[in-house]
């Protein structure tokens, strides 16, 4: 079965009441591939209200969760939480949290781990630096950020993997069809060395990093391209042409 195009919407720390009911009344009344399937991630404190807004088919996913069940673990949210109010995706080792709050490979793995067993899909960022990718360690970096999540997760059928590159978040510099699509199969090649070859097959690989509706179409050309994880251009209408690029 080919790999379903996957679109996320990550729209940080942005967005109102007012301005997340617009992009979802955008959203619910668009014509979107029914082909795609679609997760829109508003900031924690909006879950609920966009999870009540959307329409039933496209889903939520929270930014954000922690590795311990309810308790006394002041300003975290828990699993059972997401789950309660009918979030089903979480993001996870976004390199802003990575960079700006310094959680490192072995937290981003444990929390990947509690929210895989909680029943939640998890969409994992990976990505280098400039200075890493100058120095030829793309791979190297990507490889040990995924493998500290293959040392403590065996079944990867509910991640969708987002490869990321930190230079070309938010800098409208976007990673060439060629630069995203060498990586893409090198993570493919690296789920069929050390998870599975049914993994390497059905895991989607999404490329985030300043796409948008002019260069998303390209890019969803590409083999190993499953789709994307959009931060800046989830905020605007053209949001429904990058869900559609196939089309
Ligand atoms: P961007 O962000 O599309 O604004 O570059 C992507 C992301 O951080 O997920």
């Amino acid at each position: 079965m080919p790999r379903q195009f996957f679109v996320g919407g990550n729209f940080k720390m942005n967005g109102s009441k007012a301005s997340i009911k617009d992009i979802i009344t955008n959203l619910n009344n668009a014509k979107l591939d029914p082909n795609v399937e679609v997760v829109i991630s508003p900031p924690t404190l909006y879950l609920s209200y966009a999870r009540e807004l959307l329409r039933p088919g496209l889903e939520v996913a929270a930014q954000n969760v922690f590795d311990k069940p309810n308790g006394a673990f002041t300003g975290e949210i828990s699993v059972d939480q997401l789950k309660d109010t009918g979030i089903t995706w979480v993001i996870l080792g976004h390199s802003e949290r990575r960079v700006l709050l310094q959680e490192d490979d072995a937290f981003v793995a444990s929390k990947t781990k509690t929210a895989l067993a909680g029943g939640l899909g998890v969409i994992l960022c990976c990505g280098e630096s400039l200075e890493q990718r100058e120095a030829g360690e793309t791979i190297k970096v990507v490889m040990s950020q995924l493998g500290a999540v293959a040392a403590k997760v065996n079944d990867w059928s509910k991640i969708v993997i987002a490869y990321e590159p930190i230079w070309a978040i938010g800098t409208g510099k976007v990673a060439t069809t060629e630069q995203a699509q060498e990586v893409h199969a090198a993570i493919r090649d690296w789920l069929k060395n050390h998870v599975s070859s049914t993994a390497a097959d059905n895991t989607r690989i999404l490329y985030g990093g300043s796409v948008t509706e002019k260069n998303s179409g390209e890019l969803a050309k590409q083999p190993d391209i499953d789709g994307f994880l959009v931060g800046g251009a989830s905020l605007k209408p053209a949001f429904v042409d990058i869900i559609n690029a196939q089309t």
